[in-house]
């Protein structure tokens, strides 16, 4: 696979072509925030956090890191004052839906994001894509989709190929990055499970109305 070199952050960077920007810039020990990224899933570019300054064929252009491709002779500038900007605002409206996502909270620290800019719509979910893409491409069990679209767009569990496929799996939970996945998960098997039987699980003797959550 042939090699070029490109500018990033005013550092001479040899890429492989097929290359992103986020995956040549991290070959040079460059930082690029990410959060719908992952090494074994497809670019996606649904967040924009990876938005970049680069500029190739006289031309200076804001794009995803991960996925536009690194070119031979591109200058790309990764830490300007308007990518601090962009990533802010970015920050800001994730924050509406998931105000106290660890990773949102760091990223708000490092570029000066105010949480309660706008209105909450707390649905936890930034609909990054990870745990949809991930159970498709790399588990191949599509136990997680999108539903509705729009700003009424959101993930969730097919309760019948979760119900048999994620208790033993749970590999998506810890790429969400707000955390809340589990929590989505579980509120799903309390769905699908009649109570009597969520309380014979558990052990209880169903005389109460736990549900088995006492035991
Ligand atoms: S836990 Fe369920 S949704 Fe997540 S990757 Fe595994 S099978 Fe897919």
């Amino acid at each position: 696979m042939s090699e070029f070199v490109l500018q990033i952050d005013g550092k001479e960077v040899t890429a492989r072509e097929g290359m992103t920007i986020v995956e040549a810039a991290k070959t040079a020990g460059i930082r690029i925030p990410t959060l719908c990224h992952h090494d074994q899933l497809e670019p996606y570019g649904a967040c924009r956090i990876c938005t970049v300054e680069a500029e190739a064929n006289g031309r200076n252009q804001l794009v995803a890191a991960c996925v536009y491709p690194a070119e031979k002779g591109m200058v790309v500038q990764t830490k300007t004052e308007k990518l601090a900007k962009i990533r802010k605002v970015l920050v800001e409206q994730m924050m509406a839906h998931a105000p106290d996502a660890p990773q949102l909270l760091e990223l708000a620290e490092e570029y000066g994001a105010d949480r309660d800019r706008f209105d909450k719509d707390p649905s936890f979910c930034i609909l990054c894509g990870l745990c949809v893409r991930y159970c498709n491409e790399v588990k191949k069990k599509n136990a997680i989709g999108y539903i509705d679209r729009g700003p009424r767009r959101e993930i969730s569990f097919i309760p019948d190929v979760a119900g048999k496929e994620c208790w033993d799996c749970k590999e998506c939970f810890p790429l969400c990055p707000t955390s809340a996945l589990q929590a989505a998960y579980v509120l799903t098997e309390a769905l699908a499970t009649p109570p009597e039987e969520a309380a014979q699980e558990a052990g209880c003797a169903g005389s109460c109305s736990c549900s088995g959550s006492c035991g």
